[in-house]
């Protein structure tokens, strides 16, 4: 619809002597994402007169693409029902420590307000399975409502806090667009919250007055313009993915890859517009970048080697965190490899299986790894591994098996190598290194 210039464009504002004879509104949300649709229909509960502008035909955005996991911790309903103990410090501890420059103040709020998300969630007109995936998945492959999404149970975090599993999906089986039900049941909330709702209507520019406070924006829908003034402008205009010029200029890795997810929309005009009235941009150099070579879970017992037939990441972490490891190697390139009694079925596409070999030389010579270097490596997780024990990169026990018998197999994860960002892809989990730009925890 509405033809706004991409790229790095910075819009102009609005003086606010223009909106003299605007419509008003006490709260105007730009984006109707779960982000935006949130914040609006908790507006208008509280009495306010609410706008909302979607740019799209339709409600959901990125959300309704999203698999249907929901980060929620501390002693949810889910958690309690099938005995996983959970608190407000553990789910604290966890994120601060997993994530680069935590905002402290932040991450309480969200941890201490969880159980509460959890049951606003429910309210909506729906119920997380009361039950767990005890395997190890991108997500849950059915509709189960909890299992271990991130580096819990993975070292250091494990020794140092007590592991609880928080990744909570909506009761919709397979990979993606789970989130779909709560965006649609989202949609039918805030309609019967009186909120005014506008699709095919794009914010374009902010409206300030003389001391720089935001008073109101334009808007666009197809040839018409019109001005919206109100003292509460919320932008959740989604993320940049999208917009290769500031792909390039704030994730240049993501450029290169061969898909990248998001929706049409995610060209970053929310960003600028904050940037029009001098907001500063935190995180915007931390793509989620993600290969997963899991499922089958059996492969997370192989190894993982470099070029230089070297390990570097213990091959239970999260899979985005393998995946940024991956990304920091010689050649961006790492091989999975594992024994026949490990190498079950490969159903991650673009992690695809490289060859078999019948002995660990004429593998560390088919994948053109120096000499000695496998066998030495192999030799060291093996002696290891047999005794349940990983010196070097601290696997969980449950992930341990030496991989003594051939032939063997190794899967290849490599940066894929392309000059500007593809059109957006329904896959999910995003394959060979391919991203979403969404903020990181490793
Ligand atoms: C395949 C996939 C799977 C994922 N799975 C998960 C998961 O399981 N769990 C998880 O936590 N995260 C997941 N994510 C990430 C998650 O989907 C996003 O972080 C989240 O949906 C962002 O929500 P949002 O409301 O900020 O943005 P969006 O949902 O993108 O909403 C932004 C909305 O703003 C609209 N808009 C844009 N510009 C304007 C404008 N100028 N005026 C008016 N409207 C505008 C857009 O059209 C859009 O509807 C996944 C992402 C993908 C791509």
């Amino acid at each position: 619809m509405t033809t706004t210039p991409a790229g790095l464009a910075i819009p102009a504002t609005v003086p606010a002597s223009a909106l003299a004879d605007a419509e008003q509104c006490d709260v105007l949300v730009v984006g109707f994402g779960i982000s935006g649709g949130c914040a609006a229909l908790e507006a208008a509960r509280a009495g306010a007169r609410v706008v909302l502008l979607e740019r799209a035909a339709v409600h959901g955005g990125t959300s309704s693409m999203s698999g249907g996991h929901f980060y929620l911790g501390g002693g949810t309903a889910v958690q309690r029902a099938t005995g996983h103990e959970d608190s407000v410090e553990a789910m604290i501890a966890y994120l601060e420590a997993s994530t680069k420059a935590p905002d402290k103040e932040k991450i309480r709020a969200y941890a201490e307000s969880s159980v509460e998300h959890f049951d606003w969630l429910e309210s909506l007109g729906f119920e997380f399975e009361r039950s767990y995936f005890p395997g190890k998945a991108v997500i849950q492959p059915g509709t189960e409502g909890l299992m271990f999404t991130g580096n819990e149970k993975v070292w250091p975090y494990r020794d140092e806090i007590p592991p609880a599993p928080r990744g909570h999906k909506v009761p919709v089986p397979g990979d993606t667009e789970g989130t779909r039900i709560v965006m649609d049941l989202l949609r039918d909330r805030v309609l019967e919250a009186g909120v005014d709702v506008r699709f095919e209507t794009g914010a374009t520019n902010l409206c300030v007055d003389e001391d720089g406070d935001v008073v109101g924006l334009a808007w666009r829908s197809f040839e018409r313009t019109g001005l919206i003034r109100s003292d509460a402008v919320v932008i959740a205009a989604g993320g940049f993915v999208m917009n290769a010029d500031m792909v390039a200029r704030y994730t240049p890795a993501l450029g290169e890859k061969l898909f990248t997810l998001g929706s049409t929309y995610d060209d970053g005009l929310g960003i600028r517009l904050g940037e029009s009235v001098g907001a500063a941009l935190e995180h915007m150099e931390e793509p989620f970048i993600t290969a997963p070579f899991y499922p089958p879970s059996s492969l997370v017992k192989g190894l993982i080697v470099n070029q230089e037939g070297k390990r570097f990441v213990a091959e239970d972490s999260y899979h985005a965190r393998t995946s940024h490891q991956v990304l920091q190697q010689p050649g961006a390139t790492a091989y999975l490899i594992a024994d026949s009694a490990h190498m079950e079925e490969q159903r991650m596409p673009l992690v695809p299986l490289k060859d078999g070999y019948e002995t660990i030389e004429e593998m560390e010579e088919g994948l053109g790894l120096p000499a000695g270097s496998l066998t030495a490596t192999m030799a060291r997780y093996n002696e290891y591994a047999a005794r349940g024990e990983d010196p070097d990169l601290h696997k969980h026990p449950d992930w341990l098996a030496p991989q003594t018998e051939g032939p063997w197999g190794s899967t290849t994860s490599r940066s894929a190598s392309r000059s500007t960002p593809a059109s957006p892809s329904a896959a999910w989990p995003p394959t060979s290194t391919d991203g979403y730009a969404a903020p990181t925890a490793r």
